[in-house]
């Protein structure tokens, strides 16, 4: 793999999507949308539904082609990156093959890669034990319950050891108890592996919890109008109960309510609001 060290993980420029264009059911889904995720960065897509964070990843992994603008992944095209396999995918649904065992689920992508058959059963052992699940290997997933099922896609999602992970609301159908544990495990995947994430969902205490920076979203037409870094000195146990924390949420709380906090500051314009911009927000 040719990955070039020194590139941000994604760079996507004046990106804009609109579907079906010309026709009377054209829907602009995205535009203006800039947006620059570093090496090892955590970064969540957070906004109303409709607001495009689906698009925008789907861009990302050139399921999609944009309408205008550039998205690149590791320095390259994204359709270069989506061919040399730089990215892992998860979704809100684990989207296992029911007939195939946890193994051969998480084995699949690297088959479809080419990859010896040998060296598929070691990775993707490897990949289970990260996610707790060396002994469910031979299940299928019907024997498993919607966490570890969850947790078979994210290991399918890095078998291939992708420098990028994209994930759209992988933990949107899971209890609260469960999607907290995972928050956990994914952040300590991503830590060992030096993976950059890109994550969309719509609870604000997850994309706090887990992000270097949360960018958020607003629909009509969908676009970016806030970008806010999280420091946070530690994340486990102890982390939801603390004042950073709740600083966290109500920064990002107030961006999605579109206050004059949610403005991005090359795109500050005569507004006529008096409330003073909160200054953690802009870059
Ligand atoms: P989100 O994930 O933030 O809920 P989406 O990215 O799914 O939003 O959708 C953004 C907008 O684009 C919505 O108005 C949606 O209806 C529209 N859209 C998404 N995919 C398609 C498609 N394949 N064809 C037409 N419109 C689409
Ligand atoms: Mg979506």
């Amino acid at each position: 793999m040719t990955t070039t060290e020194h590139e941000p993980a994604v760079e996507i420029t004046g990106v804009t999507k609109v579907f079906n264009p010309g026709r009377p059911d054209r829907v602009t889904a995205l535009t203006g949308v800039d947006l620059t995720v570093r090496r090892g960065e955590f970064v969540s897509l957070i906004g109303p539904s409709g607001c495009g964070k689906s698009t925008l990843l789907r861009l990302v992994a050139d399921l999609i082609p944009v309408s205008e603008g550039t998205v690149r992944v590791a320095g390259k095209p994204a359709r270069t990156a989506r061919l040399d396999r730089e990215y892992g995918i998860a979704f809100q649904q684990a989207g296992l093959f029911e007939w195939r065992t946890v193994q051969r689920n998480v084995e699949l992508p690297l088959e479809l890669r080419g990859t010896g058959r040998r060296e598929r059963r070691v990775r993707a052992r490897e990949m289970l034990e990260l996610v707790g699940l060396a002994d469910f290997a031979g299940h299928y997933p019907a024997q498993l319950s919607g966490g570890m099922q969850q947790r078979v896609a994210i290991a399918r999602a890095l078998a291939v050891h992708p420098p990028l992970l994209l994930m759209d609301e992988p933990f949107g159908a899971l209890d609260e108890m469960t999607r907290e544990r995972l928050q956990d495990e994914l952040l300590r995947v991503c830590a060992r592996t030096g993976t950059s994430t890109i994550f969309v969902t719509h609870s604000i205490p997850e994309a706090v919890y887990l992000s270097d920076r949360v960018v958020v979203m607003s629909a009509r037409p969908g676009r970016i109008t806030a970008e806010i870094d999280i420091e946070l000195a530690q994340r486990n146990e102890t982390t939801r109960q603390t004042a950073e924390f709740f600083a966290g949420i109500t920064r990002v709380r107030q961006a999605l309510r579109g206050g004059p906090a949610a403005q991005r500051p090359d795109e500050a314009g005569p507004v006529g609001e008096a409330e003073p911009a909160d200054p953690a927000v802009s870059r």
